[in-house]
């Protein structure tokens, strides 16, 4: 499943306005407790733990990470076996790709699908936290050179279709999870069409100058810990990331909850 397809399809059809009032978002916490919530891949009713995704035991038990055996800068998956950890495929050595490292939590597919899915189309807000608090169990000891925290950001118009930012979503509970400071100081400057409508050779160009820097000041010299809910062609997160080295950050390490396999 495409994520711009559906950033595009539904935003203009499902989304009632971003804003739910405090009164409503107490009631859900109170109906989250008092009764059984659906899981969010196959909507069997669970009393849903505090750190379950929204998934009940079942599906979490089909979660795919993403594979270990991946190129150690891009992430990208290799085919060969017995290679060391430190392996870098062949188009990371032929040229330095901005970010330093690409982390992925899991696979992109059933049942992590839902969740993103429900993290950015149903409103189901929470399940960044929930995101968050999984991806630092599972890098914190591969992010202990980062020092600030910044989200991808969305363009301001699909901001206010969908009244948040899934990757801040995910980035704020993790900054401080990880106890680090957290800045969005990257700005979308260009409502760029979705990225699986352009054929593969127009991707680069499309992105080009779709960032910007809003406050360097904030970022220079720092390492960074860039996260987006999702990598797909990893073309975003290395044109947001060549946007902050440009501003002066030292490093750029990508963590991302899923990757498209
Ligand atoms: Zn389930
Ligand atoms: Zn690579």
């Amino acid at each position: 499943m495409n994520h711009d397809d559906e950033a595009h399809a539904v935003t203009s059809t499902l989304y009632a306005p971003p804003t739910e009032n405090v009164t409503r978002r107490l009631l859900r916490r109170v109906l989250d407790v008092v009764l059984p919530a659906a899981c969010v891949a196959c909507n069997k009713l669970v009393r849903e733990p505090a750190d379950s995704l929204g998934l009940c035991d079942d599906c979490r038990g089909h979660l795919v990470r993403w594979p270990s055996r991946c190129c150690a800068t891009c992430g990208k998956t290799l085919d060969a076996s017995h290679l060391p950890a430190s392996y870098r495929c062949g188009e990371c050595r032929r040229q330095e790709p901005p970010c330093a490292v690409v982390l992925s939590g899991w696979s992109y597919q059933p049942p992590i699908d839902a969740v993103l899915t429900g993290l950015k189309f149903r409103r189901l807000e929470y399940l960044g936290g929930q995101l968050a608090r999984e991806l630092a169990r599972l890098f914190r000891d591969r992010l202990t050179d980062c020092d600030l925290v910044v989200p991808v950001p969305l363009h301001w118009r699909r901001y206010l279709s969908r009244g948040y930012n899934q990757a801040a979503a995910i980035a704020t509970p993790l900054a401080a999870e990880l106890d680090l400071p957290t800045a969005s100081v990257l700005r979308r400057r260009l409502s760029t069409p979705a990225q699986s409508q352009l054929r593969r050779v127009e991707r680069t160009g499309n992105l080009k100058g779709a960032f910007s820097v809003k406050r360097p000041s904030l970022c220079a010299g720092r390492h960074v810990l860039l996260i987006d809910d999702i990598v797909t062609t990893g073309t975003t997160v290395n044109t947001a990331a060549r946007c902050l080295l440009n501003a002066g950050v030292a490093s750029v390490t990508t963590l991302t909850a899923a990757r498209t396999p």
